[in-house]
């Protein structure tokens, strides 16, 4: 039986992680790249012989999708949430795109492949396993950072998406489906787990994962306390789990108390 080959690249952007999982002839691509170049990097990558059976969509943002041009004809694997939204053009359908436009017309990015979902998009939910050539790849549902967020056991590793990353703070989208995940994820990385890749940032030993994940949900913990007595002004006061003096952390931190539901103005003036 071949042993899986698990090789992560960053990109030049908030070190947005591709994940590239060969076994014997058969590849998957996990967020096949941001700008068209990375992707393009990444298809060449793979070694001759082998083919990329799929890519799969950790979630549904921008960075993690828009590299699937690199791959035509591949199909892809996206939790059943991103499927039916990108079937009924739902918001998460939309805004994902919407955001890819603006920001490559921003940086004045040419993306020859255009703004559309890939057309052979395939549903995963929790508990769902598939295989790469001989690799068992289970199926994690990790709700919290997006409602359609997932993340892939392949045997020693752990694809966690935008979960444990080293460089930024969580980006709550649902406080108690937040607090869920990492617990889960925190359980899952103490057995039979050697590494954990996550969205952003370099792969990380179980150990570190943990690590990152404690603090995490030390700092979600504190936002859900300041929730009962409804104090916005202590929730704008918790100190943030890491990246401090990152530009905009701030302000993440402030969606995330909004997320939770104060009332926030955006100048972060509290109350
Ligand atoms: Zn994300």
């Amino acid at each position: 039986m071949d042993r899986a080959r698990i090789e992560v690249v960053r990109s030049v952007i908030w070190q947005m992680t591709s994940t590239i999982v060969v076994c014997g002839p058969s590849a998957l691509v996990v967020d096949p790249g941001v700008f068209p170049a990375e992707a393009e990097a990444i298809r060449r990558r793979i070694p001759a012989g082998v083919r990329v059976e799929a890519l799969v969509f950790t979630h549904h943002h921008w960075d993690h999708v828009v590299g699937h041009f690199a791959f035509p004809g591949v199909p892809v694997y996206a939790s059943s949430t991103l499927v039916r939204a990108v079937a009924e053009q739902g918001a998460l359908a939309r805004e994902a795109l919407e955001e890819a436009r603006r920001r490559d017309g921003e940086w004045y990015v040419e993306r020859p492949g255009g703004y559309r979902w890939p057309e052979d998009l395939r549903g995963l939910e929790d508990g769902f396993h598939f295989n790469v050539g001989d690799l068992d790849v289970e199926v994690l549902g990790l709700p919290g950072h997006a409602p359609d967020a997932i993340g892939l056991r392949a045997e020693e590793t752990l694809i966690v998406g935008d979960y444990l990353s080293p460089l930024e703070i969580p980006f709550v989208d649902d406080l108690e489906a937040y607090r869920r995940t990492l617990r889960r994820l925190l359980a899952l990385s103490a057995a039979g787990v050697e590494r954990v890749i996550p969205g952003h940032g370099p792969p990380l030993t179980a150990e570190e994962a943990r690590r990152i994940g404690r603090e995490d949900l030390g700092y979600l913990d504190a936002l859900a306390r300041c929730r009962v007595p409804g104090d916005a002004e202590a929730a704008l006061r918790i100190p943030l789990p890491r990246a401090s003096t990152v530009p905009g952390m701030a302000g993440h931190h402030r969606e995330n108390c909004r997320r939770a539901g104060w009332v926030i103005p955006a100048d972060g003036s509290g109350g």
